[in-house]
């Protein structure tokens, strides 16, 4: 398959509340392959960096402490149209407005701890991808 790529983390919400699986099956039965999966958790430093486009943003500071309180799963996954379809699976930001059956909805708390993280384009899906995986990491 030469499939576009998306970079995704389950956050440490839905890793806590053992959502893991649940939100795998999803992205297994939506189509996407892993090219990549780690558990971690980030430090402190990791989460702003990684977080480091929105670090102008009033929710910045909260985000990066949410981001390194506990283990994440990050995940690379290849589909056709990865970022938008990926995008669309997820639903939206706040867990309010994300559409039925998603997985904001069936799993997210709130605008913060909203369960997954999804690439908004081809050039923030690579930076986040060499962020977590090496060359050796991708398959
Ligand atoms: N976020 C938040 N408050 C907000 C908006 C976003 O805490 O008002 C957090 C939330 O965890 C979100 C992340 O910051 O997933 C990145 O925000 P972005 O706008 O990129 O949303 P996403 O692309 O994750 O839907
Ligand atoms: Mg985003």
């Amino acid at each position: 398959m030469a499939g576009q790529y998306t970079l995704t983390m389950i956050k440490p919400d839905a890793v806590s509340s053992n959502y893991t699986g649940g939100i795998l099956k999803m992205i297994n039965e939506a189509g996407f392959r892993i090219a990549a999966m780690k558990y971690t958790r980030l430090t402190r430093e990791q989460a702003m960096k990684f977080y480091e486009v929105h670090r102008e943003r009033p929710f910045y500071e909260g985000l990066v402490e949410f981001m390194s309180s506990g283990p994440i799963v990050a995940a690379l996954l290849e589909k056709e149209n990865a970022i938008a379809a990926f995008r669309e699976l997820i639903g939206a930001t706040n867990p309010a407005n994300a559409a039925p059956g998603t997985i904001r909805a069936l799993y997210a708390r709130d605008v913060q701890q909203n369960a997954v993280h999804g690439s908004d384009s081809d050039e923030n899906a690579l930076i986040e991808s060499d962020f977590f995986f090496s060359r050796l990491e991708r398959f």
